[in-house]
């Protein structure tokens, strides 16, 4: 592999810093409104350099970066380290390395990581971890130590059958590995008490992130699809201690947030659990009549609605994992697929399902022909879509979503 793609100087960087930030990260606490955390959020994502991770290096804090689509973040909160969500880069990241090294069907998130790697973009983080998610994750665990090295690479291997009682202790032996290497990445040894204090922390996140998802449910919504993402997506870029007072502020504006009424028909958005589609194309999805009241976007946050007591707080996590309700394309619950959907269906009352997946994403190709069946059995309408993080052009896209939102409306 060193041949293929052979680097000497480091090329000149795939994208030039545009947001630079305190390294206290006070510009977050500062922001009073949804409307503020939102527009600074927007900032952060249009900067693929990762601006948050930067300034908490600068900070002199240790930034584990995290690939999609689940790590025990809590387990490197613990150890004095700041995870961060680590979602490749986005519509404003050129590829111009990392085609050399992956092959040309590949997903964009695979190959705008791996761009990021090798045009230094990712100095700020001390290490990487990939979840075993699919082949192509796998491969660039293999790809990074070789290709972008300094810093501490790991695969974290998650169990795929959750009815063997080996699940339990394979994962939690899995997750004393991965401390292990977050202590040759410099964080403080593992301790009870302070796993168990970051499980609380963690908790309240997710909290706080079902609270944001219950504004988008109901007759009135309070929130749109992107303003709920991107404070969603703001909770794997900043400490997790900032981002639950910040959700704290959001709740209690939803208190009293009112958006206009509009004709809108409810769907689900099934599919992009790993690479993220633009915000171009979620605002598309609201203009073009779509009301989002359950996605798949950025589920870190949302696998298991709390740890549950009992045991060691490193059983405890990987019991949280072992049983987990989460149904997608990168769990090996191929029986169960048709019935999540159907169950989503009803406890949201959408009438239709929008997939959107990642170009050449297998997991979530392969779960979207098991909940086609499922849909097709009940004659629930649904659209599929596909996206880059590139993508720019949406007319096309538009246009099927408008004939598909008619197509209910006046059925
Ligand atoms: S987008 Fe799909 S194929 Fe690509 S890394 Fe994620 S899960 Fe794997």
């Amino acid at each position: 592999m060193g041949g293929l793609l052979s680097l000497g100087n480091l090329p000149e960087p795939a994208a030039t810093p545009s947001v630079e930030l305190s390294e206290d990260l006070g510009e977050f606490a500062r922001a009073a409104t949804i409307e503020e955390m939102v527009r600074l959020g927007r900032e952060v994502l249009s900067d693929p350099t990762y601006p948050t991770a930067r300034a908490l290096a600068r900070a002199g804090r240790g930034v584990v970066g995290c690939f999609p689509v689940y790590t025990p973040q809590e387990i490197a909160h613990a150890m004095g380290l700041v995870p961060v969500a680590l979602h490749g880069g986005g519509e404003n990241l050129e590829i111009n390395h990392a085609d050399a090294a992956l092959g040309s069907f590949l997903c964009s998130i695979s190959k705008s990581t791996l761009e990021l790697g090798l045009t230094g973009g990712l100095e700020a983080f001390r290490a990487v971890v990939f979840p075993y998610i699919c082949d192509v994750s796998r491969n660039l665990e293999g790809i990074f130590p070789r290709l972008v090295p300094g810093r501490e690479t790991f695969m974290l291997h998650l169990p795929q059958n959750f009815h063997t009682p080996a699940a339990l202790p394979f994962l939690v032996h899995e997750y004393s590995r991965l401390a292990e290497r977050f202590r040759a990445a410099g964080g403080s040894p593992l301790t009870e008490e302070a796993l168990a204090s970051s499980i609380e922390l963690f908790d309240l996140q997710r909290a706080g992130i079902r609270r944001l998802l219950s504004a988008k449910q109901g007759e009135r919504p309070s929130l749109s699809l992107s303003e709920s993402y991107v404070l969603r997506r703001l909770g794997g870029l900043v400490p997790r201690e900032l981002h639950v007072a910040m959700l704290e502020r959001a709740a209690s504006e939803l208190e009293h947030r009112a958006r206009p009424a509009r004709d809108a028909i409810k769907v689900l958005l099934v599919g992009p659990f790993c690479e993220q589609p633009t915000l171009e194309l979620l605002d598309l999805l609201e203009q073009v009549g779509c009301e989002v009241v359950d996605d798949d976007l950025l589920q870190a946050h949302r696998w298991y609605p709390s740890v549950p007591p009992g045991g060691s707080a490193l059983e405890r996590l990987a019991r949280a994992y072992v049983d987990s309700r989460m149904d997608i394309g990168v769990r090996a619950t191929p029986t169960t697929k048709g019935e999540a959907i159907l169950s989503r269906l009803d406890a949201t009352g959408a009438k239709g399902v929008v997939f959107l997946t990642a170009k050449f994403c297998e997991p979530a190709l392969e779960d979207v022909v098991l909940y086609r069946q499922a849909l097709d059995r009940r004659k629930v309408p649904y659209l599929h879509l596909e996206f880059e993080e590139r993508s720019t052009a949406y007319e096309q896209a538009r246009l099927q979503l408008e004939t598909f939102v008619e197509s209910i409306m006046f059925d």
